[in-house]
């Protein structure tokens, strides 16, 4: 596993492709440091541990903020038992939750501020976001992903546009996802979000299936 370097204060932690796991973002913070996301291999960890006694990544992180619940992107949890966690109220069914985001919050890391916000999702209910306005990055998680019926990909009208309008409020020169690829661009993604946005506002039922080139 790799450590990306994004910028000075981001660096991600790629997946371990020998079982299902998500990359780790760190924000690093005068103040204090966040994961987004643990993953879920201890692989992972270790790259971890290694960045930081290299000082590559900080050794302040106190915070992990968890996208959605699923096991991919917070089982190392349980190895980071000092780390307090940032999550919906969702996710809080299935961990403990040290802080609940209903509602977009701003933490601030002194020399940093980031934004953590409700993300409507139909890959998972209680997804969150977290966007750095300074660099105008932003963590989605899995939110783009769709979901499938009969091999065909489909979604729910009302939280496909809740999530594109959402995500259209939070200006965004990078994207930083759960899983491969790690990033993406503005340009990347703009006619995806186009054409899923479209497709949902002209349907009639709640249930949309998507047709065109979809990258997700
Ligand atoms: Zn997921």
């Amino acid at each position: 596993m790799e450590i990306i370097k994004i910028n000075n204060h981001i660096h991600l932690i790629g997946q371990d492709n020998s079982i299902i796991s998500s990359s780790i973002g760190i924000i690093s913070g005068e103040d204090y440091s966040l994961m987004v996301d643990t993953g879920a291999s201890q692989a992972q960890l270790k790259t971890l541990e290694g960045g930081i006694e290299r000082k590559e990544l900080p050794g302040n992180i106190r915070y992990a903020i968890i996208t959605h619940f699923h096991l991919d992107h917070l089982s190392n949890l349980k190895y980071l038992p000092l780390i307090k966690v940032i999550a919906s109220k969702n996710t809080s069914r299935y961990i403990h939750v040290d802080q609940i985001i209903d509602k977009a919050v701003d933490l601030d890391l002194q020399d940093l501020k980031v934004t953590v916000f409700p993300l409507p999702s139909v890959h998972a209910r209680g997804s969150i976001g977290v966007y750095l306005p300074k660099e105008q990055i932003t963590f989605i998680g899995d939110a783009l992903c769709m979901k499938e019926k009969d091999g065909k990909p489909y979604t729910n009208k009302d939280i496909t546009i809740n999530m594109v309008n959402t995500l259209r409020s939070y200006p965004t020169k990078k994207y930083l996802l759960g899983h491969e690829p790690s990033s993406l661009t503005q340009d990347q993604i703009s006619d995806y979000l186009d054409s899923i946005y479209s497709q949902c506002r002209s349907s009639r039922s709640t249930d949309v299936f998507l047709s065109g080139n979809l990258i997700f």
